[in-house]
């Protein structure tokens, strides 16, 4: 057992698109970050807090996303982040990241 014991939150991994590029609905959480599909309680994936910062200070939004895309994320990040990591080349088992994101992927696959 790892002393440190840090849990990755695989959302925390996912790249969010550029909040100025998004609609109200989508930075409120209401519709899907990605694919702007209005989403329910029942299939909104909470992507977490994410603190954003101004000219008078920083803010905090709570974007919300759908499964299928919560998933293409997952992939697209595990694919950028894989071959970078030194762990992951070496044993993908031992990467918490690494590890976070295949859960995520597999955990949204319908
Ligand atoms: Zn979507
Ligand atoms: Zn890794």
């Amino acid at each position: 057992m790892s002393p440190e014991n840090k849990t990755a939150e695989p959302v925390d991994l996912l790249e969010l698109p550029p909040l100025a590029g998004l609609a109200e609905d989508q930075v409120r959480g209401a519709a899907c970050v990605w694919c702007a599909t209005a989403l329910s309680t029942d299939t909104a994936v909470n992507l977490g807090g994410r603190r954003h910062r101004r000219l008078d200070g920083a803010y905090s939004t709570f974007p919300r996303a759908c499964r299928p895309c919560t998933r293409a994320a997952g992939i697209r990040a595990l694919a950028d982040h894989a071959p970078l990591c030194e762990q992951c080349t070496d044993n993908p088992s031992a990467c918490a990241d690494g590890m976070a994101l295949q859960r995520l992927i597999r955990e949204h696959r319908r």
